[in-house]
């Protein structure tokens, strides 16, 4: 049969088997029609059926979390756990607190984690969790609350060589240090089960940054190897957690201009450039709404969600040189990256999940803008939680510069095994083609040695 039939064949079984999980389709069509030269030139992993094995996660942990408010009264919540692919290390793969959370949002995160997670080069496998739990308006105590319930069930079914969850959107060092605590008083263990730990007890320097970090890190090897660089360029960027925060930083220390940046109720513009510090105070600290932000630099802009052009993120409407989605899955549409390149982008580079439409990839590609898959380029917050986990094991700290050195590297890395591997497959310079490629197939070789799991 031929290539093309065999994967539309299996995704036509998987939305049977598994209705209502659009984005877990989204992100399985777009590997499997990836690899489509890969199967062309190695059937083994048809014969092993591989492609049928990948797509059903190896566990779904579904649970009821039940908390109490502060006025006394009884709330439930649903937690998920999935547990996709231990075939190249144990389950590794954050935890996402939002009311959008459901059964397809976790295992569209969890598919992706599975090839990130080995284009790494590290020995970990991919998983993801969360709940629909809204941490918004909530006080210090009922977060706390939530997380240990969360954590009363979720203590069944991790351990530091099993699955080691961490931080995803809404969870942070806050939220990751109740877990930690409760983990603890359910097990008598203090061992490496979580990343993004606090620093003075196992977390490690430069794990808040990496994703931030390691994005920009992406973005600059993919320029360099077009003879250009980030340098005195103007960029947007999107969301205004952790991955924004920190690709924000980093964007000025590669002598770039961060003009933008929002969140789920409007978007910022100071074209004088976002301050980092005034934004970090503003979101990671106070908690406090991105209008804020005006109080310090009346000459920004802030444009509420409800004044954006209809259908489309207000943050790409702003000119710029390159663009770093950074808060949320499909936040960036066909009609988006079409004023993008009107506006002489070059370069989209994915700090979130899966931000991108695939309408609006199939324009990048086809129109020849520079495109950083995010299972490439937000990579860095997952590796150095494996470096976080190297340094538990072996009790030692090393200083932020050996993380960021080695996060460097890696990034390095990453990016030269999808730009090669997509040489190998006459896509030259296609790096969603080449991350998925060598994404799978290190897997894939994996799960056939360990036969019929
Ligand atoms: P945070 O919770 O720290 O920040 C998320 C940001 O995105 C907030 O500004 C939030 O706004 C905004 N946002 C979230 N949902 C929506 C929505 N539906 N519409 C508009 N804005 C929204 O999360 P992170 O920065 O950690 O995560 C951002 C992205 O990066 C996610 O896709 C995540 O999966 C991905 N990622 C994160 C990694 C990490 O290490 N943290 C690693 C790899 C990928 P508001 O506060 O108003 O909700």
């Amino acid at each position: 049969m031929p290539i093309k039939h065999v994967i539309e064949r299996l995704l036509h079984s998987t939305r049977q088997s598994t209705p209502g999980q659009a984005e877990f389709y989204q992100a399985v069509e777009e590997v499997l029609v990836s690899l489509e030269p890969l199967l062309a030139s190695e059937p083994k992993y048809l014969h092993n059926n591989v492609l049928e094995r990948l797509v059903i996660p190896e566990r779904q942990i579904i649970f009821r979390v039940v908390w109490m408010d502060d006025s006394g009264k009884i709330q439930t919540n649903i937690g998920y756990r999935v547990q996709f692919n231990s075939a190249i290390g144990p389950y590794k793969g954050g935890l996402r607190f939002h009311p959008s959370v459901n059964l397809g949002i976790v295992k569209f995160l969890g598919f992706e984690q599975i090839f990130k997670n080995s284009l790494t080069g590290l020995a970990i496998g991919g998983a993801k969790g969360g709940s629909n739990f809204d941490p918004k308006g909530k006080s210090e105590g009922e977060i706390m609350r939530f997380c240990q319930a969360f954590m009363s069930e979720l203590a069944k079914y991790v351990g530091e060589t099993k699955d080691i969850p961490a931080g995803d959107i809404g969870v942070g060092g806050r939220e990751i240090g109740y877990m930690y605590g409760e983990y603890k008083r359910l097990t008598g263990r203090f061992d490496g089960v979580l990343t993004g730990k606090g620093l003075n007890w196992g977390g490690s320097l430069a794990r808040t940054e990496a994703t931030g970090y390691g994005s920009v890190y992406f973005a600059e090897n993919i320029l360099n190897k077009q003879g250009d660089s980030l340098k005195g360029k103007i960029c947007t960027v999107s969301g205004a957690g952790n991955v924004a925060l920190y690709t924000i930083q980093k964007l000025y220390e590669m002598g770039a201009t961060p003009v933008t940046c929002s969140d789920s109720k409007g978007m910022l513009y100071d074209k004088d450039g976002i301050d980092f510090n005034t934004l970090k105070t503003i979101k990671e600290i106070k908690r406090q709404e991105l209008s804020e932000y005006l109080k310090h630099y009346p000459n920004a802009r802030y444009i509420p969600v409800d004044a954006y052009e209809k259908g489309t993120n207000g943050v790409w409407s702003i000119p710029c040189f390159a663009a770093f989605p950074s808060a949320t899955q499909n936040e960036l549409n066909l009609r988006d990256i079409q004023t993008l390149h009107h506006n002489g982008c070059r370069l989209v580079n994915e700090g979130a999940n899966m931000p991108s439409t695939p309408e609006a990839i199939a324009y990048m590609l086809a129109n020849r803008i520079l495109y950083g898959p995010a299972k490439a380029a937000n990579a860095g917050g997952v590796a150095t939680s494996q470096l976080e986990m190297s340094q538990n094991a072996s009790m030692q700290k090393w200083s932020f510069s050996e993380v960021d050195t080695k996060l460097h590297a890696i990034m390095k890395s990453i990016f030269d095994l999808a730009y090669a591997t997509s040489k190998e497959f006459n896509e030259e310079g296609n790096l969603m083609l080449g991350a998925n490629i060598a994404g799978f197939r290190k897997v894939a070789d994996s799960m056939i040695d360990q036969g019929a799991v």
